[in-house]
């Protein structure tokens, strides 16, 4: 599915939409982010039903440019988590390297045998090989003198929405999509687009899209997006099998929350968070000395000081 053309891709996202809606008599929500993927999917859901409703969860860590998108967007319900994020790192801890990761750490520390068993390299699959699971490579996050935790989500994000399903009784959209993450692959894999039968039943019809899909739909079909991505434009040097050009954002890569820790390891010079620093240095200082994120990418070895503003 994930090798499907763009036009096959969004026959069978519109299909899967139609479906849900229809399941559940229209009582059906788009879970709206204003990152670039749900700008898509509300896109590709309001062609078909133009009254569906989207949610936008306020977690106060968004780009004010990416508020202001929202903000411009018809029959957008704001949430607003419980508890603000310094409260949530400093009961919980720093979502830091990956959710995945984040949270091993956090049960090893409470000790549970088989998270330290994926720390220490000595899980082994059901054919006796090591386990894809393993992360031998996080143990020294053990001894890192902040907690750390993947609870973050739960409470800045998942729980409104979880409230807003409760009382509006109605079933959510999402835009997740299955090459984000090993835990998201296995959650498709599991569920299939549309997961009629799971405890709490969710559709996530751009499941088997990949990122130049959605980079490709934005170019093609011209729709507003968050200015905080930048152009979309060939990457120097680099082509897709059939030759067209690879996309990219001239800005951001991704636009969820400024103060994340997730992923930024991973990323070239300069960082989000050194790009922060000349884009937004309100939000850069608190960050990194208000909330302390500057001494975890201490500890994990990430720069987030701008060279060219220290010259
Ligand atoms: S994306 Fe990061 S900062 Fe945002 S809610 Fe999740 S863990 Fe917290």
């Amino acid at each position: 599915m994930q090798a499907w053309s763009l036009e096959h891709k969004v026959q069978v996202t519109q299909t899967r939409i139609l479906e849900w809606y229809l399941k559940y008599d229209g009582k059906v929500f788009i879970s709206f982010s204003g990152g670039k993927d749900s700008t898509v999917l509300l896109d590709l859901a309001r062609r078909v039903f133009p009254d569906i409703p989207a949610v936008f969860v306020d977690t106060g860590l968004e780009y004010p440019e990416l508020r202001e998108f929202v903000r411009a967007k018809e029959n957008v319900t704001w949430l607003r988590p419980k508890y603000p994020f310094f409260q949530i790192i400093d009961k919980y801890g720093y979502p830091v390297i990956s959710k995945e990761v984040s949270n091993v750490i956090d049960g090893a520390r409470k000790g549970q045998p088989y998270r330290f068993a994926r720390l220490n390299g000595e899980l082994l699959d059901k054919n006796g090989n090591k386990s894809m699971f393993n992360c031998e490579n996080y143990r020294y996050l053990l001894d890192a003198p902040f907690k750390i935790s993947d609870r973050c989500c739960y409470h800045m994000k998942k729980a409104p929405i979880y409230k807003y399903e409760r009382i509006s009784e109605r079933r959510a959209i999402i835009g997740t999509m299955a090459c984000e993450s090993k835990l998201r692959t296995q959650s498709w894999l599991k569920a299939g687009c549309n997961g009629f039968e799971s405890s709490r039943p969710i559709s996530q019809p751009l499941a088997f899209w990949l990122e130049q899909d959605i980079l490709r739909y934005l170019q093609l079909t011209g729709i507003p997006y968050a200015p905080i991505y930048g152009d979309i434009v060939p990457a120097a040097g680099k082509q897709n099998k059939n030759d067209s050009p690879v996309l990219t954002t001239t800005g951001v890569s991704r636009s969820g929350c400024m103060f994340c820790l997730y992923g930024v390891h991973l990323e070239p010079e300069p960082n989000r968070f050194q790009r922060m620093q000349l884009s937004h240095p309100k939000q850069y200082q608190y960050c990194i000395y208000g909330l302390g994120c500057g001494k975890v990418m201490d500890y994990i070895g990430v720069p987030y000081k701008n060279n060219s503003l220290e010259a």
